[in-house]
């Protein structure tokens, strides 16, 4: 295979003008070090945030010139600016059909092909996030649903380890990237684009623009259900990407004693703030589960999610417990939906799904009753 450089990169860029300026963007500094793997090419180009929208075609066309270099497999080319525009201040947003959304500049993303896009959030890392995001996929998809998974936590992608996935997504048409597929369900995540170990400084406009092309940009094919993995956290940059992405729901996944510190009731703020409807909690490793005897351990205070979704007014999806059985198996590459699909866990994993999908349908379109806080 012919090895691209980052050099052929950067000469194929400076084939690419900005019209209002009449300089190619390399020599305007606009463009940020390519990475390059195997034939895989990532950059951005930073722009003015006052002209997102009308640089789109500038990006496609530097995705285009990249995507002539020989070697060259797939190109991300994704738009930055040092300041959003809108940064922290929600668009509102008026009636709009389930799979509607609002793009970087005000644009709608269309997903035709997708019936409803399902975030999975958490208030902070580590709490089984990914995890649920991944057997929730798979259950939806053994529930009968045509599920596909989106690992958006572009800060530490684990999609591609959890999912048993290696290698690199391909393009037919050198326009759309086709999915990476396992279990039956077809998978995107940066991971695949950079390797794990690769530091990447990622700034919020970045971010959203990179998550908007790898649901747009990707051929998921026809889907009820696309589950998307979150970066774990409720900030500025979780807010903004969930304004972004057309969801028509989320849920929030949280660990016994961390509804103690109130992160589901941000999650939940969050949600509330752009319009989409939660669909619930999950409380992940509720309890532990005994390898040995199959004694039950309450450690965290089992059942706190339970209560704290009763008095916010929020649907209670279901409980996980603290498995070993768990770890290893979302570890090593075959999470436990599919690894032992007639056990206990991926029975609760299915219940859970189940409850997502009729809280979805119910929820569909948009029309949650407002909750009120005080
Ligand atoms: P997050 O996405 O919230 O950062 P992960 O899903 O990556 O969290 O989970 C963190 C670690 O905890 C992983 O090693 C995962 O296998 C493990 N884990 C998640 N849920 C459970 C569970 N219910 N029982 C045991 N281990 C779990």
């Amino acid at each position: 295979m012919t090895q691209v450089t980052k050099e052929q990169v950067m000469a194929a860029l400076g084939g690419v003008g900005d019209p209002d300026r009449g300089q190619d963007i390399v020599s305007l500094g606009m463009v940020s070090e390519p990475t390059v793997r195997d034939g895989h090419v990532l950059f951005s180009i930073e722009v003015d945030p006052r002209r997102g929208a009308a640089f789109e075609p500038v990006r496609s066309a530097a995705e285009l010139a990249v995507r002539k270099v020989p070697g060259v497999l797939s190109v991300t080319a994704v738009l930055t600016a040092e300041r959003a525009p809108d940064r922290g201040q929600p668009q509102p947003q008026g009636p709009s059909p389930v799979g509607g959304g609002r793009a970087a500049a005000g644009q709608r993303i269309e997903l035709p092909g997708i019936r409803h896009v399902v975030a999975v959030a958490s208030g902070k890392g580590g709490v089984g996030k990914s995890t649920t995001a991944a057997n929730l996929a798979l259950a939806l998809s053994a529930n009968g649903h045509r599920a596909g998974l989106l690992d958006a936590d572009i800060y530490g992608p684990s999609m591609p380890r959890m999912m048993g996935l290696s290698g690199k997504p391909t393009t037919r048409d050198g326009k759309t990237l086709e999915p990476m597929r396992n279990y039956g369900i077809p998978v995107m995540s940066i991971g695949f684009m950079i390797e794990e170990e690769t530091p990447m400084i990622w700034r919020g406009p970045m971010v959203q623009s990179a998550i908007t092309q790898m649901i747009r940009d990707v051929n998921w094919g026809e889907l009820d259900v696309l589950v998307v993995d979150l970066p774990p956290g409720t900030g500025d940059a979780q807010l903004t990407m969930a304004q972004q992405v057309p969801l028509s729901g989320a849920v929030i996944v949280s660990t016994p004693q961390d509804i103690a510190l109130l992160d589901a009731r941000k999650g939940l703020n969050m949600f509330r703030k752009v319009d989409v409807p939660v669909l619930g909690i999950v409380e992940n490793m509720s309890y532990f589960m005994c390898p040995n005897c199959g004694h039950q351990t309450d450690i965290f205070g089992h059942g706190g999610a339970r209560q704290e979704a009763a008095r916010l007014g929020m649907e209670f999806l279901g409980e996980i417990p603290l498995d070993i059985v768990i770890r290893e198996t979302s570890d090593g590459g075959q999470p436990i939906v599919v690894g032992e699909p007639e056990g206990p866990h991926a029975l609760a994993y299915r219940a859970i799904a189940a409850s997502a999908w009729a809280a979805l349908t119910g929820a569909q379109p948009r029309r949650a009753p407002p909750i009120v806080y005080v």
